[in-house]
């Protein structure tokens, strides 16, 4: 039975009232709402005690108002959540200045510093720590607060009376006031407390309680408050407007005596009436019923008590209360969209689907978002701006920002470039037809060079990239240099030790100006939030904006308050709407259907992280909220919920991660236990049947419209010989598997860093021995330690560049030059057999002519950069032809076996045979081919050839490669069909595996 709304008396008392928590309740309370109007004559004062049914309980108003009311009471009453009530205080300009989280969290930073006892209890905490306990530590000094504060009451409004005179002396007797009740409820606390961690943060808490807190911000909003009713009643009580409290969810008992006095303290000059929810009805559970006795603990049903919920449980029974368990994570999400999806097509328009599970929720919400326009969601769960797409950009330019000197990762700089939010022309302050392709070009470069990491191994790799180009009629792009530079001069601006947190922000504004991630983050929603968040460390006015920390410290302050960040969704009309929101957030609200999500016994009920500070015995000290009132309230919030909607579903998983069996919620099986009919169904997804076709080996005829390559280089013939289809997907198809840059240096840049100095060292060889007088001409072992100097030398000259971009390089270059002195005796041998060094890295090719099926001549031109030419001192015919190897010689032997089907240097050979004046070598030919390893294994003993290793047979093998070339290129042109053919050593390490779809067939 619904209880009438009182009779207001003249009594200077609060009077109670009560609601019953059902579906009508909104409507009834609506209707004591104006019964106080018309009562009092006046309009009424609404204050929620949260602000969740705010916009139920205005409709609701509207549909229940009276008909024929006077002028005077005609506008619906005021209705405002607490936290609107107490920003909208008279006077509260005259505050004290409200400290941000930020500037919070800063002073637990700068206490941390000044106060010896208080480092030596934290100095284990990395950077994310410390700031995830600064929130804590102010968390709970809040707590403390609540409990002290109260008491200053008193004294909070005889100084409110005078502060219209001098706000600073008022604001000085303040915190006079606060000192004197602090340092007395310090002594009284310290007593209470036994533990080593709550004396720390009594300390911290007397260092940090100062006016701006928010607690004693509220309690000056209250006095304000009631200082304006005392006034307009001592004019005339009849002008100060009745003020009606709905608690809408039980408080904490340090609320509760709170807003008992004040309602005692405002009825002393209005009418005041206090709204509670009265259970009696609508509790399924006794807890529900009886909540906690006097100590905190849940109380004890006595038999009538159960009865009333034996008939509770009976009379609300809904049919369409549902029971449904899913096996499987992506199961239970499926049959949360399924059940959405009924409710739906059913004509419900204002569905509701609690996150008891929220990552469930999260993927029923990807599922749903198929639907389109038509469905609104609106996640009320608080979804983090760190997930959205604006903050993972930002977070990218952090991660630039915090590279070491040397410079970032290339990954790191390619994910900065490739990020929506980067805007490269503005960037270099280029047109944006300029700049395009020029990232997709510099990933090229990079990833071809292996180039992995540091900005001087970036620049050295374009260098390279753009002097080729030039060398062999490409287009440098000295883009790709400013580029590198630009983002650089980003990372220096930010290598200082300490950085003082108004000039970081400026710096950081400016950074994302200069990136144009500013601009395009103001076009997008989240982007804007991000911004808006960002403006908090804009500490240019406030006490912190000389503080200093390390840069580290800081990156990390940034990301705690990004991380804390909630974003807002835009809302769009639709033809129905899902609300997706706590259990708490559907108290005293109205939904057509409810699914719950995760009403498994491990997450409903689910309770907030115990403070990291305070035990459940000394919560219940300070009066704040403890496991037993959390659990006492979703007791309550869960009764509400069932019994005020008739389509509820209740989704739970029946198996753990671990394969365990999970049971539903203790409420669920309590109910079930009385309600025999109702039984669980087992959702399981729609099975669909088909038939598929057993995949075979990938064969592919080339199409007639595809072009084909008329330049091979050696690795493609390579790659031809090795796979057929494999040459088709990445050389006439063209695709490229996105490539990742390895863990470790970049072994390329170092390879060809390699074969660079090896080219220097022998010019200068050439030019040395030009000079008749020169230290080589001295015999053998003066002619040995010149080249070795002067190949270390070379070489530590060379890698100068790499070691400044990685220090790791540094090692690769130790190695090589430990190889230097058996590499120089190798050459020695080989200058004393009548070999002396040509020329190096030289482009050569030949042309194969052939004629198509369609009887059209083609040229195709066999084309790559030999490493080395030899020409032999007393044979003028006679010249050699050599490839450095980065491998050892084991490799080298094996490669050797397959000559035919890795033919690089018969390649070589042939091109310089034909083409002898190109390769500067007219009138020789090349009669030997070599392969010399640069990673000699150096400890297999000098009798051994540990360096070089020949082609056998030369004549023949050119014979039979000319031939087989020929063949090959032969088939390609017939567009014949191309299979996927090749041992499991090569597809190993296969990109076009994805493709061919090996080791399905
Ligand atoms: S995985 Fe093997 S069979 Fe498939 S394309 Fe690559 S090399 Fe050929």
């Amino acid at each position: 039975m619904p209880h009438p709304f009182p009779t207001i008396s003249k009594q200077k008392q609060p009077q109670a009232w009560a609601i019953t928590p059902n579906s009508q309740a909104l409507g009834q309370l609506a209707k004591g709402i104006w019964d106080c109007a018309v009562q009092t004559g006046s309009r009424p004062l609404v204050v929620l005690s949260t602000a969740g049914p705010l916009i139920g309980v205005r409709a609701a108003l509207e549909q229940n108002r009276p008909k024929d009311l006077p002028h005077s009471i005609a506008f619906l009453p005021q209705v405002i959540s607490f936290t609107d009530w107490l920003e909208a205080a008279p006077g509260a300009w005259k505050f004290p200045k409200k400290q941000t989280d930020l500037e919070r969290w800063l002073s637990v930073f700068v206490n941390l510093r000044k106060h010896k006892v208080l480092q030596s209890w934290f100095k284990a905490e990395s950077e994310a720590g410390a700031w995830g306990l600064a929130q804590a530590v102010v968390d709970a000094c809040d707590s403390l607060s609540e409990v002290v504060v109260p008491q200053l009451q008193s004294e909070l409004n005889a100084l409110l009376q005078t502060h219209t005179l001098d706000t600073e002396a008022w604001l000085k007797k303040v915190e006079l006031v606060l000192d004197q009740a602090v340092a007395k409820a310090y002594v009284g606390l310290s007593r209470n407390v036994v533990d080593e961690e709550s004396a720390v943060l009594l300390t911290f808490w007397r260092y940090l309680t100062n006016i701006g807190d928010p607690v004693i911000r509220k309690h000056l909003a209250m006095a304000a408050q009631m200082q304006l009713a005392k006034a307009n009643a001592e004019k005339d009580r009849t002008t100060v407007r009745p003020f009606i409290w709905v608690q809408t969810a039980d408080p904490k008992p340090i609320d509760q005596e709170l807003i008992d006095a004040y309602l005692q303290d405002y009825a002393q000059f209005a009418t005041v009436v206090r709204v509670d929810l009265d259970w009696q009805s609508v509790a399924l559970w006794p807890e529900a019923l009886c909540g906690l006795d006097v100590d905190g603990h849940i109380a004890v049903a006595n038999s009538q008590e159960d009865s009333q919920i034996e008939s509770n449980i009976q009379s609300h029974r809904q049919a369409d209360w549902r029971l449904l368990a899913a096996r499987r994570f992506e199961e239970l999400a499926w049959a949360a969209t399924k059940s959405i999806e009924s409710h739906l097509i059913a004509g419900k328009k204002n569905i509701a689907l609690v996150a008891q599970d929220r990552l469930a929720a999260r993927r029923a919400r990807a599922l749903l978002s198929r639907l389109g326009s038509a469905l609104q969601i609106r996640d009320e769960t608080g979804w983090k701006l760190s997930t959205t797409r604006a903050a993972a950009a930002f977070d990218i330019y952090l991660e630039i920002i915090r590279a070491p000197k040397e410079g970032p990762s290339a990954s790191a700089l390619l994910e900065f470039l490739q990020n929506p939010y980067f805007d490269i022309s503005c960037s270099l302050n280029q047109a944006p037809e300029v700049c395009i392709g020029l990232i997709a070009r510099l990933e090229d470069i990079l990833i071809a060079s292996q180039a992995k990491s540091g900005w001087e191994t970036f620049t050295m790799a374009i260098e390279r990239a753009n002097s080729y180009a030039t060398s062999n009629g490409g287009s440098p792009n000295p883009l790709l240099i400013n580029l590198i530079k630009f983002v650089r001069r980003l990372h220096t601006g930010w290598q200082q030790s300490m950085v003082d947190c108004s000039s970081a922000y400026v710096l950081l504004e400016k950074n994302l100006q200069e990136i144009g991630m500013f601009q395009r983050l103001e076009k997008d929603a989240a982007g804007k939030q991000l911004l808006e968040a960002l403006k908090g460390f804009d500490l240019s006015s406030g006490v912190y904006k000389e503080l200093k920390m390390r840069l580290p410290e800081w990156l990390s302050l940034l990301k705690t308050v990004i991380e804390g960040a909630s974003y807002e969704e835009v809302g769009k009309e639709a033809q129905a709407t899902l609300s997706i929101l706590p259990l708490s957030s559907t108290r005293l609200r109205q939904f057509d259907a409810v699914v719950l999500v995760g009403c498994d016994e491990q997450q409903l009920p689910a309770f907030s992280e115990p403070p990291l500070f305070f035990s459940d015995t000394l919560n219940r000290y300070l009066k704040s909220s403890t496991i037993a009132a959390q659990y006492v309230q979703q007791a309550r919030d869960l009764s509400q919920l069932l019994v005020s909607c008739k389509n509820v579903d209740l989704l739970w998983q029946s198996k753990s991660k671990s394969g365990e069996p999970l049971r539903p919620s203790a409420w669920i099986q309590r109910l079930q236990a009385k309600l025999k009919d109702w039984r669980v169904i087992d959702a399981k997804p729609e099975l669909y049947e088909g038939k598929s076709q057993p995949i075979a080996m990938s064969v592919s005829t080339p199409d007639q419209n595809l072009a084909i390559p008329v330049t091979v280089s050696p690795s493609a013939y390579k790659a031809l010989r090795d796979c057929p289809y494999r040459y088709y997907v990445s050389s006439l198809l063209g695709l490229r598997k996105v490539k990742e840059f390895d863990e470790g240096f970049d072994a390329s840049l170092a390879g060809q860093t390699l074969h660079a100095l090896l080219k220097t060292f022998f010019q200068a060889l050439k030019t040395e021995e030009a000079k008749s007088h020169a230290p080589i001409h001295q015999g053998i072992a003066a002619r040995r330690q010149w080249m070795i100097d002067h190949l270390m030398q070379c070489s530590e000259k060379e890698f100068e560049r790499l070691i400044a971009g990685d220090a790791r390089v540094l090692g690769t270059l130790r190695d090589w030059q430990k190889q230097i002195p058996s590499f120089i005796d190798w050459q020695i041998e080989r200058e004393n057999q009548g070999w002396r060094y040509h020329d190096a890295e030289l482009p050569i090719g030949f042309i194969l002519s052939l004629t198509d099926p369609d009887g059209v001549q083609r040229d195709i031109r066999i084309a790559g950069r030999a490493d080395r030419f030899d020409i032999h001192d007393s044979d003028s015919t006679a010249a050699a032809v050599i490839d450095y190897k980065n491998q050892k010689m084991k490799k080298i032997v094996d490669r050797s076996e397959n000559i035919l089907d890795d033919p690089q240097l018969l390649i070589y050979a042939r091109a310089a045979d034909e083409s002898a004046i190109a390769a500067h070598l007219p009138g020789r030919t090349v009669g030997q081919a070599q392969w010399i390893t640069l990673k000699a294994e150096l400890d297999k003993g000098e009798d051994k050839n540990i360096r070089a290793h020949a082609i056998e047979d030369m004549p023949n093998a050119m014979a039979q490669f000319s031939e087989q070339i020929e063949k090959d290129l032969n088939s390609l042109w017939a567009r014949k069909p191309m299979r996927a053919f090749a041992p499991d050593s090569i597809c190993q390490y296969c990109e076009a595996r994805g493709v061919c779809r090996k080791g399905m067939w």
